[in-house]
């Protein structure tokens, strides 16, 4: 016999699970149940979901529409495992993805599924990059976060991660992201400049990997002007642009692809986490098409393609994205919560506060891991989640579902409001 569990205790998760996991021990309940932007613990307490499993829930938790689907397809008896053979479901996604988003865009591009994280599509990423070019390294940028297996995470520059790796992380040149010398200087040009001169020390690379917000770097975003510059040395210098969307994409940043505000075309764009829009783990590779040098099975993976990823993915496709509402949506609210980020920032007596990002995908930079970790503890405490990033944990970072309704985005604001006033009340 199991022994009892007690409601809301996390004795089994103490004594049963390895140290490694984290936000378990952010927020220190046991969840049962959730719905839209509410997540519900065992005891029944509820909390507004502020993190939506860091950018995986863009339309929030259980989407019914993508529910029903999903439980009419198991119904069916349709296919949910088949490796990567070709199935209904999978045709369903490729034809409709091409058609509500690549063909009216202009953009043409073959579809790789890979394993099914974030990890595993930026490493065939970069296996990808470096056999289309023969080159070896790859340019990634301070701040960036692309993963944590041993490729991705040699593009990430979190010491923190690195450390754990137990190897040397090799084939990667960082260079700074925008912005991270100040607003005045424009670090493209320094790219440019040690691409350019062959005496610089810095080897062409086989591609530049790029998130254009970046999300566990600390809610860094690139401006038009540098992604448009990036995008041109790439060209001028025959390196491959790889933009990853796996946080910014799906909508965050109000479009589909984060990058589409600067017309960028990437040579490759890898997405998941919001890719199945229910939470079904899914990634995706776009590629251009004179870049598919794979040999068959080359990058393989026995989950490749989830059936019921694809198919809530399709259902997402189809509900989210032929029309312009939910676009304008995220841009509305965006505005809404960067406005409300803005005023807890002026009225803070704490002046290190300042709002950083766009779309949906903002953040409140508190200077201090410090005061960021006490103003997320409270907001906790008054039933609201949200995860913090940057370097030093200084940021606050607010991922609200795309399709949170106002008054629950105001509520959750309210208790982010009062907490920062509390905590910087209680530091000051
Ligand atoms: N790339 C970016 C931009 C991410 O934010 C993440 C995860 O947070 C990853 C890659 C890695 O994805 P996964 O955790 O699914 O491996």
């Amino acid at each position: 016999m199991p022994p009892e569990t007690n409601s809301n205790s996390l004795s089994a998760f103490e004594s049963l699970e390895s140290e490694v996991r984290s936000y378990s021990r952010s927020f220190p309940v046991v969840f049962g149940k959730a719905a839209g932007a509410i997540l519900e613990d065992e005891k029944g307490s509820k909390f507004i979901d502020f993190l939506s499993g860091a950018g995986v829930l863009n339309y929030g938790h259980n989407d019914t529409d993508l529910l029903n689907g999903l439980i009419k397809y198991l119904q069916s008896n349709g296919i949910v495992h088949g490796l990567d053979m070709a199935t209904s479901a999978k045709r369903e996604f490729m034809e409709r993805f091409d058609a509500i988003l690549l063909r009216p865009r202009g953009l043409t591009y073959k579809f790789q599924f890979p394993g099914p994280t974030g990890a595993n599509a930026v490493e065939a990423a970069l296996k990808l990059a470096r056999k289309a070019t023969g080159r070896n390294t790859v340019i990634s940028f301070t701040n960036g976060f692309h993963g944590v297996s041993l490729g991705a995470l040699a593009v990430t520059g979190n010491r923190y991660y690195r450390d754990a790796a137990g190897l040397p992380l090799v084939g990667v040149v960082f260079m700074p992201y925008d912005g991270y010398f100040g607003a005045d200087q424009d670090t493209s040009e320094y790219l440019d400049k040690v691409l350019s001169d062959a005496s610089s020390g810095v080897d062409l690379p086989a591609a530049i990997i790029l998130e254009t917000v970046q999300g566990e770097g600390g809610i860094n975003s690139a401006s038009k002007e540098w992604l448009q510059s990036v995008e041109r040395l790439c060209r001028k210098h025959g390196i491959l642009l790889i933009v990853d969307d796996i946080q910014a994409g799906c909508g965050r940043t109000g479009s589909f692809f984060s990058f589409d505000f600067a017309g960028l075309s990437p040579d490759i764009i890898v997405l998941s986490k919001s890719l199945s829009g229910f939470g079904l783990p899914l990634s995706l590779l776009l590629l251009k098409p004179e870049l598919d040098v794979w040999q068959p099975g080359e990058h393989n993976g026995t989950f490749r393609g989830n059936n019921l990823a694809l198919v809530t993915a399709t259902a997402a496709l189809q509900k989210y994205w032929t029309d312009e509402k939910l676009s304008q949506g995220v841009l509305e609210k965006g505005r809404i919560i960067s406005e409300r980020l803005r005023q807890m920032a002026q009225n803070s007596r704490d002046h290190r506060l300042s709002v950083r990002g766009r779309g949906m995908m903002l953040g409140l930079d508190c200077g201090t891991g410090k005061l960021a970790g006490k103003i997320a503890r409270k907001a906790f405490e008054g039933g609201l989640i949200v995860e913090r990033c940057g370097a030093e944990d200084q940021v606050i970072k607010l991922l609200p579902p795309l399709t949170i309704d106002g008054e629950t985005l105001r509520r959750g604001l309210d208790i982010l409001e009062i907490s920062v006033h509390q905590v910087s009340k209680m530091t000051s």
